[in-house]
C-alpha cells in the first residue's frame, strides 16, 4: 500500500472509490465545512471535489503536501486556479464524462419549452384537459444558436441537426473551419441573436462570459426567442432575463443553473414561462460513474508523475 492520502469532500461514485482505495488511503469526508477542511488538508496529497467544495486560496495555502486537486466533472470555477498554480499543485478534471448527459438534458429542455410539457403535466395532475390551450411548436426548420461550441455545444449541435434544425454557432476560440466541421454555421454574436429561435449556452463561466447574455443581448434577439442555459449560473443576467420574459421579448427559458444555488422560489423560478431544474445536467448514472473512474485514474496518474490527459494547470 502506498502512503498517498486522498481526500473526498463531495462524494464520488463507488466505481471511482474502488480505483482509489486499491492504490491509496481514501478518506470520504463528504459535506465537510470550509473551517474543518483547512484544519485537515495539510495531511493530504490529493483531494477530489465536485461543484460544492470551494477550493479557496486559504485552503490551498494550508495544503502543505497537496500535489493535485481533481474535479469529478467539468467546471473548475470552484477552484482557485491561480493559487493552485502558485503552489505548484496540478488541477485536473474529467471533462468528457458528462458531455452526453448535459447535451441530452439540453435537448429535453428545448423540446419541453417548444411543447410546454411541464404545463401539460401539471394541468393533468390538477384534473384538467387543456388540449386546446397547449398548442406548441416543432423544432424542425427552426434555428438554434449555440454560444460555445466545445464538447457539449457540438454534441447539442449534432443532435439539433438530426432534428432538422439550422444551427448557428459563436465561439471565438474556434476557427471557422472547426465550427463548420461541428455541423454549425459560424456567426458573430449579434447575428446569432438576430436569427435564432432558440439560444443555448455552453460556455464556461469566466470573466469574459459573466453576464454575457445581458439586457442589451436580449434586446437584439428575435422577439419570442427561447433560451436554454445548462452551462453555469452567472452567464445569463437573471434580472435582465426576468424583464425580457415579462415583456414577452423572451417567450420562454429553461434553466438548469443559477447565479445563486439553490435559488429558492425566486421570481425567475416561479415565472410561468420558465422551466427550472436543480443543476441536474450531469446527474445520470452513466455520467457519474464515468466521471468517478476518469478522475480516479487521472488523480493517481498525477500522484505517480505519469502523463495527464486533462491537466488544467
Ligand atoms: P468545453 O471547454 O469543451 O467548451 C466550451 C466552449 O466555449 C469552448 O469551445 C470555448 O472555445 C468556448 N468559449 C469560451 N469562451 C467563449 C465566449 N466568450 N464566447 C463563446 N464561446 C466561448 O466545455 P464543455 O465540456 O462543452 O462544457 C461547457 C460548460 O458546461 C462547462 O464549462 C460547465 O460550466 C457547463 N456544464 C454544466 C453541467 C451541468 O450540470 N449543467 C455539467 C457539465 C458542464
Amino acid at each position: 500500500m502506498s502512503l498517498w492520502k486522498i481526500l473526498l469532500t463531495d462524494g464520488l461514485e463507488e466505481s471511482g472509490k474502488a480505483i482509489l482505495r486499491a492504490a491509496a488511503q481514501l478518506d470520504d469526508l463528504r459535506g465537510i465545512s470550509p473551517e474543518e477542511l483547512i484544519n485537515i488538508i495539510p495531511a493530504y496529497h490529493a483531494m477530489i471535489v465536485r461543484g460544492r467544495t470551494k477550493v479557496t486560496a486559504a485552503i490551498i495555502q494550508a495544503a502543505e503536501q497537496l500535489k493535485v486537486i481533481g474535479r469529478a466533472g467539468v467546471g473548475v470555477d470552484n477552484i482557485d486556479l491561480a493559487a493552485a498554480t502558485s503552489h505548484n499543485i496540478s488541477v485536473v478534471n474529467s471533462p468528457t464524462s458528462t458531455t452526453n448527459a448535459v447535451a441530452e438534458l439540453t435537448l429535453g429542455l428545448m423540446i419541453a419549452l417548444a411543447r410546454d410539457i411541464p404545463r401539460a403535466d401539471i394541468s393533468m395532475k390538477h384534473g384538467q384537459w387543456l388540449k386546446k390551450d397547449l398548442m406548441g411548436y416543432e423544432l424542425r426548420g427552426k434555428t438554434l444558436g449555440i454560444i460555445g461550441l466545445g464538447r457539449i455545444g457540438s454534441t447539442v449541435s449534432k443532435m439539433a441537426v438530426a432534428l432538422g434544425m439550422t444551427v448557428l454557432a459563436n465561439d471565438p476560440l474556434l476557427s471557422i473551419e472547426e465550427i463548420r466541421q461541428r455541423g454549425a454555421e459560424p456567426v458573430e454574436l449579434v447575428e446569432l441573436y438576430n436569427r435564432s429561435d432558440y439560444i443555448s449556452l455552453h460556455v464556461p463561466l469566466s470573466p469574459n462570459t459573466r453576464v454575457l447574455v445581458n439586457g442589451q443581448a436580449f434586446a437584439s434577439m428575435k422577439r419570442g426567442v427561447r433560451i436554454i442555459c445548462t452551462a453555469r449560473g452567472g452567464i445569463v443576467d437573471e434580472t435582465a432575463l426576468l424583464g425580457a420574459l415579462e415583456s414577452n421579448q423572451v417567450a420562454g427559458a429553461a434553466l438548469d443553473v443559477f447565479a445563486l444555488e439553490p435559488p429558492g422560489l425566486s421570481a425567475l423560478v416561479a415565472h410561468p414561462n420558465v422551466i427550472a431544474t436543480p443543476h441536474i445536467g450531469a446527474q445520470t448514472f452513466e455520467a457519474q460513474s464515468r466521471a468517478a473512474q476518469d478522475i480516479a485514474d487521472e488523480v493517481l496518474a498525477a500522484l505517480q508523475g505519469q502523463p495527464l490527459r486533462w491537466k488544467i494547470v
